[in-house]
């Protein structure tokens, strides 16, 4: 059987961290939601060959275990005592490496295609307490709508209501090692984002208080050391974003402009001096 998922990307519109667990890993509170820049993914079952498959459209990504997609097979599998072989076979639009959770997506759009193909019957809730196995923006993309996250990731609370703003979403070249920013947070500096705010304003559907209380703690760390950021960020300001900010730990910035006319605008402006930019709205 096969199943074709739609994987979205995901934008960080609050990301705080109020500490760091015993593990040393991040605790999170972060407001999430996914726009219509996707990859596809295809997952077919084999009955009588074990093998996992998978196959991407991109040369650079690994097709074996480091691939997140491939350890999505593995873990269901594994956990429900399945025998299939699984082919997976993935579309990439969204930019590797880029903030905007591509891998993470891809691994959960895996999840759920594989707990319709072997009628696992798993709520979503139980879909994203497996999903954390594989990397901590997975469970959010079990969900892909905007949520409040928190946890090590893993507690994912749908919130209704986010305006579907126009986005334009610019990646600039560089390469941003997630793991490298993560271990350069000092906590005895961090500027805390007040999440709950965001949560409210978007409750509220008040789009000068959403864009008041937005925010991104990990965009001062990413921008010290490329300072192409800051200078991203000024310039779709400069060209009328209503705000710009940084998704996860970069480097893609993304702006939302209220009117679709000045975001076509600021996409075209963009275009000139960035080469990877999209216009897009949050699903
Ligand atoms: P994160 O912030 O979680 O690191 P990201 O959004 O910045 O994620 P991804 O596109 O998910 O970036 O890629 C992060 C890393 O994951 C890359 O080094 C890539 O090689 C690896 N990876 C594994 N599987 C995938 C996949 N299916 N798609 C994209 N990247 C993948």
């Amino acid at each position: 059987m096969k199943i074709i998922e739609k994987a979205p990307a995901k934008i960080n519109l609050g990301l705080d961290t109020p500490r760091r667990y015993d593990d040393q890993s991040p605790e999170w509170n972060m407001v999430m939601t996914s726009i219509d820049l996707a990859d596809y993914v295809s997952v077919e079952t084999i009955p009588g060959n074990p093998k996992i498959e998978v196959y991407t459209n991109s040369g650079f990504l690994p097709n074996d275990q480091r691939n997140l997609a491939y350890q999505a097979v593995h873990i269901l599998r594994t956990r429900f005592h399945q025998t299939d072989g699984v082919v997976v076979q993935i579309s990439k639009k969204i930019p590797v490496a880029a903030g905007l959770g591509g891998g993470s997506s891809d691994a959960a759009a895996v999840l759920r295609a594989l707990n319709q193909i072997w009628k696992l019957g798993l709520s979503l809730k139980e879909l994203a307490k497996l999903a954390l196995t594989i990397d901590s923006d997975v469970p959010y993309c079990i969900y892909s709508q905007t949520a409040h996250v928190t946890g090590h990731g893993e507690i994912v609370t749908p919130i209704e209501n986010f305006p579907h703003f126009p986005i334009v979403v610019a990646k600039p070249k560089l390469s941003v090692s997630t793991p490298t920013i993560l271990k350069q947070i000092d906590y005895t500096q961090v500027q805390h984002i007040d999440i709950d705010r965001l949560v409210t304003a978007i409750n509220s559907g008040t789009t000068a208080e959403i864009f008041a209380s937005m925010g991104n703690v990990l965009e001062p760390i990413t921008a010290a050391k490329y300072p192409e950021i800051d200078n991203l960020k000024t310039q779709m300001l400069k060209l009328g974003a209503d705000t710009a900010q940084m998704s996860g730990t970069g480097p893609t910035m993304f702006a939302i402009c209220e009117k679709l006319s000045r975001a076509k605008r600021l996409t075209n402006s963009l275009r000139g001096f960035c080469s990877e930019v999209y216009l897009v709205r949050s699903l």
